[in-house]
């Protein structure tokens, strides 16, 4: 088997990934930067959104395990006293494969030129200058006109991301959906919004289009990107799936309560 591994960058992180390395040699594994069948993520989260999107052409073909060296690590499994374990794990029993949705983001500028990302946690958008306007339509239909500081369109598992701190609810990562949270819309007499949280299922588009030509700040998870002559940003639950290589049980809600509630 071919595998690659990440690291966060860090010192503890960087001795890890080698120990792992060497010992997943010493089983006859072969490291593969441009093909791996497995990645390796030792860091955090951020760490496995980087791994993530390294390979978002090849997702059919990679599966994910994360180490966590010290941060939060919603995403990773495995603590740095067991990576002995993990790597006789990846070595010798045939593991299985977990998927979770992602978000598929189409940006569509006024030339018609699209740009498409996916997004394991989510899509924020920003105005760069001013409130955001933006009409929202849900499945070709204008739903409304948001004005505030931002919109956040996450998956079940980035629900427990930037989504959470919005007020937004934790989906479980069976639910193929994605959700929109708004970031301080105004309401008023003259301006409305729906205020909640919105979960939407497969097929159904969320579109974004603004209402006047400025520039827009947005996110695909850890990526930051700044967008000119914007006509329409589309989000919807993507083709693809992300797979997690599991070789041991964690199930999603277990995972909820040891990072926001008590280990
Ligand atoms: P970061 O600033 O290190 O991330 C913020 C925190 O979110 C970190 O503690 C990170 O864990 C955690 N996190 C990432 N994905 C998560 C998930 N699916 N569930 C629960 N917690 C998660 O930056 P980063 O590591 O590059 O991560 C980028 C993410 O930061 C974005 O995708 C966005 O969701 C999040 N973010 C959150 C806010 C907010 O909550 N107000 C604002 C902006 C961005 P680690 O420490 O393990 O990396
Ligand atoms: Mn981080």
């Amino acid at each position: 088997m071919k595998y690659n591994i990440l690291s966060r960058g860090d010192d503890n992180s960087n001795m890890l990934a080698n120990k792992i390395k060497s010992s997943l040699q010493e089983f006859d594994l072969i490291f593969d930067e441009s093909e791996p069948e497995i990645v390796i993520s030792v860091g955090g989260d951020g760490t496995l959104l980087e791994a993530f999107h390294k390979y978002t052409h090849r997702l059919q073909e990679t599966s994910f395990v994360g180490v966590h060296t010290g941060h939060l690590g919603f995403y990773a499994d495995w603590k740095p006293d067991e990576v002995e374990k993990l790597v006789i794990h990846i070595a010798k029993t045939p593991f299985k494969i977990v998927e979770y949705p992602l978000l598929e983001v189409m940006i569509r500028h006024h030339d018609d030129q699209t740009e498409r990302y996916l997004a394991l946690n989510e899509c924020s958008v920003k105005s760069m200058e001013g409130s955001l306007v933006m009409d929202i339509e849900i499945k070709g239909e204008l739903f409304e006109t948001f004005r505030g500081d931002g919109l956040c369109l996450s998956t079940p598992s980035g629900s427990t991301a930037y989504n959470k701190a919005l007020g937004g609810a934790i989906l479980h990562p069976s639910l193929l959906s994605f959700q929109l949270a708004e970031m301080a819309s105004i309401n008023n007499r003259v301006y409305r919004t729906v205020g909640s949280p919105l979960v939407l299922p497969q097929h159904h588009t969320c579109m974004l289009k603004p209402k006047s030509d400025v520039d827009f700040q947005v996110t695909v998870d850890h990526l930051n990107l700044v967008q000119k002559q914007v006509k329409s940003i589309q989000c919807r639950v993507a083709e693809e799936k992300i797979r997690f290589s599991r070789f041991r049980p964690f199930p999603f809600w277990k995972r909820v309560k040891e990072s926001f509630v008590a280990e």
